[in-house]
């Protein structure tokens, strides 16, 4: 890579940050493309989140942005304009310049749904769904499979406060039938039985002494089972899913994705998945 005056900047914004598997990913995509821009991580902590904004609205060789934890939702007011997924879920994952001015969009949503539809063929208009969490990443893929069609969404949240809420969002935004449950209720197992997809957007599978996320005696054969963890690669539930017979996605291909779609959205060119995907796997592993 070489950084010359004429380079472009991007930036990931997060707390901690070193982490984050988007630098290699987006400094793959942006060498494959032959864009002489590089893509650095700003570790910044929520005091310093305005100002930080204010430089790269100021910057003119500014490319863009992404947020990650714990910026999503204070990003939200740091931008001039959002768009409308960003606005519904309230959170911000990319951000994108306009002469001075800032967007703010979230691709996290869509990138899941393009992960289960390209990685697992699984299309979900009409059919139910379990997420289990309530957090950010649980917004976001409520949201987007709300508005893909579901007819009806489960939250399983350990706090169950936050399972109803969140499932009250959904409803009142999408109109589609939504209910939230603590992970002790009775009607968990029916919940489940009915589901043809069950989400995992907790943080239960991160450690590699984590138990699976539910109850495996739950999982019934032929239902597909999405882990949004990507790092393992493989959880303790998407073991336990695949012993029972169901069907397995990790979390990958929704990092891979909404990279992707943040990606274009800079450049207005469509980024090579193969390169992305590539940097991505080694740096997992
Ligand atoms: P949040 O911190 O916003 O939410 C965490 C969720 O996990 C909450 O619902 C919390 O429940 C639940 N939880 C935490 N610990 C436990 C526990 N011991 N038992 C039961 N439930 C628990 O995190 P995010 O929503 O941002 O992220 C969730 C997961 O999704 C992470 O593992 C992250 O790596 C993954 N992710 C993957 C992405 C991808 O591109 N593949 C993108 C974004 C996230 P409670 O409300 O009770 O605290």
């Amino acid at each position: 890579m070489r950084i010359t005056g004429r380079t472009t900047l991007f930036v990931i914004f997060g707390d901690p940050v070193e982490h984050s598997l988007s630098p290699a990913m987006q400094n793959a995509a942006l060498q494959a493309a032959g864009i002489d821009g590089v893509y650095i991580p700003w570790r910044v902590k929520a005091i310093g989140l305005p100002t930080a904004f204010e430089s790269i609205r100021g910057m003119e060789n500014f490319g863009g942005a992404n947020v990650t934890i714990p910026h999503k939702e204070q990003a939200v007011s740091l931008v001039d304009e959002l768009s409308s997924e960003a606005a519904s879920v309230g959170a911000v994952n990319t951000v994108i310049g306009r002469g001075g001015r800032l967007l703010g969009a979230n691709t996290d949503g869509q990138g899941f749904l393009r992960a289960l539809q390209e990685e697992a063929g699984f299309v979900p208009r009409g059919r139910q769904v379990v997420i289990l969490g309530a957090g950010g990443a649980a917004r976001a893929v409520a949201w987007s499979l709300a508005e893909a069609g579901v007819s009806k969404v489960v939250i399983l949240n350990r706090t169950v406060e936050r399972a109803e809420a969140l499932a009250e969002f959904v409803s009142r935004g999408s109109g589609v039938s939504a209910i939230g449950h603590g992970l002790g209720d009775r009607h968990i197992s029916e919940r489940v039985a009915e589901c043809e997809l069950l989400v995992n957007a907790t943080s239960v599978g991160l450690a590699a002494s984590d138990p699976p996320a539910i109850d495996g005696a739950l999982l019934r054969p032929g239902m597909l089972v999405c882990d949004l963890i990507y790092r393992p690669r493989e959880t303790a539930l998407l073991r336990e899913a695949k012993k029972r017979g169901c069907r397995v996605l990790g979390g990958v291909g929704m990092l891979l994705f909404q990279g992707m779609l943040a990606f274009e959205l800079w450049t207005g060119q469509k980024p090579s998945e193969g390169a992305m995907r590539a940097a991505l796997i080694q740096a997992i592993a």
